[in-house]
């Protein structure tokens, strides 16, 4: 019998870890048929390679940088969170040939939300697709106040109109700082001469949630969590965001300690 497919389109997309987690989680839950696999496509092929993919065996997709919003528009149907943020992460092929398109990075970010966002505050900086998802994820959560910070601010000031909350032309305290930058990734770069805060300003945020993971942890989660502030590293958002795409491929809970210890293994 052949495999039934499963895999992460993106591009680049060598670096991705998400194979190794959802590899995990399918061997754990005996869904011995299954694989997943990377698939590096150039933006210039997406539609057509995810046109193809249902006939090659696959059920479902994840989708990154750069794709989530063409992710989107391929879809005949799209989850409400996805339309709302207006970028899909996770493709699922019905057996009629339809594709339901959804986002699975907000509700991974809602989930490791401290309490304390109820009623309470967050700067986030970034502008981007998951600085959108960030933001619907905070009001989805109760927060009473979101600020968004971003290098060009008026991305910023677009996506404040777009999904509420204010542009912020400095980071000011807040009970959740969420970082949707990219910021210091490139050329080693350091990463806070790029944002409108020094690592000891990270003291003045209850928890930090840093969506950037890297090798040797991400410059961000690891200067707060040297100065002893509540973190959320960029792994767990993947291990998270991979479990719910995972469930709604196969319609079996994800392991989530399993693809979390893959996650972590490399
Ligand atoms: P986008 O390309 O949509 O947005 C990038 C954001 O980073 C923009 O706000 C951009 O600002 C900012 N930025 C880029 N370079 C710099 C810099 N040198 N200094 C300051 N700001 C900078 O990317 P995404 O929103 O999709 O992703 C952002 C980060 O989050 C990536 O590192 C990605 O890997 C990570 N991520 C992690 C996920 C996980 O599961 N852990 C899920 C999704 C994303 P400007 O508008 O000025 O260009």
């Amino acid at each position: 019998m052949s495999a039934i497919r499963l895999g992460v389109i993106g591009w680049p997309i060598a670096h991705s870890r998400s194979p190794d987690i959802h590899n995990a989680a399918l061997s754990a839950v005996r869904l011995r048929d299954w694989r997943y696999q990377l698939l590096p496509v150039p933006p210039a092929l997406f539609g057509e390679v995810v046109a193809a993919l249902p006939g090659a065996g696959f059920r479902g997709v994840n989708v990154t940088i750069p794709h989530k919003e063409a992710a989107l528009t391929c879809a005949a149907q799209t989850s409400e969170t996805a339309s709302a943020i207006g970028a899909a992460n996770t493709l699922t092929f019905l057996q009629d040939g339809g594709i339901i398109a959804d986002n699975t990075d907000a509700p991974a970010i809602a989930a490791v939300l401290p309490p304390t966002i109820a009623g309470g505050s967050a700067l986030v900086l970034g502008a981007g697709g998951s600085a959108r998802a960030a933001v619907w994820s905070l009001w989805k959560a109760g927060a009473a106040e979101v600020r968004v910070w971003n290098r060009t601010a008026a991305r910023a000031e677009a996506l404040c109109e777009a999904l509420g909350g204010s542009a912020a032309r400095q980071a000011d305290p807040a009970d959740v700082l969420i970082n949707c930058t990219a910021a210091g990734l490139g050329n080693g770069e350091d990463a806070f001469s790029q944002l409108p805060l020094g690592a000891d300003e990270l003291t003045r945020y209850g928890c930090v949630v840093d969506l950037v993971y890297a090798p040797g942890g991400a410059p961000i989660a690891r200067a707060a969590d040297q100065r002893g502030v509540a973190v959320v590293d960029g792994l767990e958002i993947l291990v998270r965001q991979g479990a719910l795409s995972f469930a709604g491929f196969t319609g079996v809970q994800a392991p989530l300690e399993v693809m979390r210890s893959a996650a972590r293994a490399r």
